[in-house]
């Protein structure tokens, strides 16, 4: 057996559904499915019910965190036009802010230009702020970062037009970043149909160029590799207005190893994407004697082997490079052969 041994990764897009949706995931299921994956920090989005556009709903689910979560954690804050008030309150113990520029799962949303000047006037400037941005709503985000001589974040960039114009913003010398996510890389309009409401998410699966596009710009434009994990039940996306999102946390690792198995990038790259990159960008803190060994040999992707509380993965029966065997955080070994170990509470909160 040929071992691999990484650091820890970082996924800075995940849903962990605490507080509102603990049906779907809770802090204690999304971080065994992130260790799973060889994730030993996740940042968790703010879409939730209540949304986190509130400091006490913020400190609520901060200290919930702190009793469940198995690796460590950072919380974003969601902007709102409602509650822009909030925002230094929000800026002492958030990790980033997060903008949805574009329709997607939950109430967050913001449309008018008070707001988004509230945020990026308020927002601790030492905090990224990351954006929910489709087609031409890149170019406010890329606005706003000329604007405000400050970093903006694009997340799940999905389509040639987007990635081409984070191409040419950074060729103009802008501060702004992008993540890709695993499904817009490994999946396409026709597993979408395949799929059904299984491979529905926002956005959508691209084109085979959309798909294209984002290898192409895999090793200079895409800065990180996050999956934006969104777990919903199996009765919720059998439901007649099912929801957006798929689970991810777990499957990103081995599907990126086969990119590298199939000389599509280096683990160089991948490191760059899945570690070093994440953490410079939201500027998140080292975690010490941290590790994943990664047995190499060819596994297939099974349903039933996630630990997702949802239970499915877009990805069932897909061959893989690789499993994640053995993850040691902060020295202690918090999962082996498919076994969670660490027990709720030893990640912290970021
Ligand atoms: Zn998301």
């Amino acid at each position: 057996m040929t071992t691999l041994t990484l650091p820890g990764l970082i996924d800075v897009h995940t849903h962990l559904r605490v507080p509102g949706g603990e049906h779907k995931e809770d802090f204690t299921t999304g971080t065994a499915a992130a260790l799973a994956g060889g994730v030993t920090m996740v940042l968790g989005m703010p879409n939730t019910t209540p949304p986190i556009a509130m400091a006490d709903v913020l400190a609520q689910t901060r200290a919930r965190a702190a009793q469940e979560i198995l690796c460590d954690v950072g919380l974003f804050a969601g902007a709102s036009p409602e509650h822009t008030a909030e925002l230094p309150a929000l800026g002492e113990d958030a990790v980033a802010l997060k903008i949805y520029l574009n329709d997607t799962f939950g109430t967050l949303r913001v449309e008018d230009v008070p707001t988004l000047r509230a945020c990026f006037a308020i927002w601790p400037r030492e905090k990224m702020i990351a954006m929910h941005a489709e087609k031409r709503s890149v170019a406010v985000g890329i606005g706003m970062a000329a604007a405000y001589r400050r970093p903006v974040h694009f997340c799940h960039i999905s389509r040639r037009e987007e990635i081409e114009l984070i191409a040419d913003a950074k060729m103009a010398g802008l501060p702004v970043s992008c993540e890709v996510t695993p499904h817009h890389l490994f999946l396409n309009r026709d597993d979408a149909e395949r799929l059904g409401p299984l491979g529905d998410m926002r956005p959508i699966l691209g084109t085979t160029d959309d798909v294209a596009a984002l290898w192409e710009h895999i090793n200079d434009t895409v800065d990180c590799v996050a999956t934006d994990h969104a777990p919903h039940t199996i009765a919720e996306k059998q439901g007649e207005k099912y929801p957006p999102g798929v689970p991810g946390v777990e499957t990103s690792l081995p599907l990126m190893l086969t990119a590298v198995a199939d000389n599509r990038l280096t683990l160089e790259r991948v490191i760059a994407l899945m570690v070093d990159n994440p953490r410079r960008l939201f500027n998140l803190p080292a975690q010490a004697d941290t590790r994943v060994e990664v047995d190499l040999t060819p596994t297939i992707i099974r349903a039933e082997d996630m630990h997702s509380k949802c239970g499915w993965t877009p990805f069932d029966g897909r061959e893989v490079a690789g499993r994640v065997a053995r993850v040691i955080l902060r020295g202690e070994v918090v999962y082996e052969d498919g076994q969670v170990l660490a027990a709720p509470g030893f990640g912290q909160v970021i």
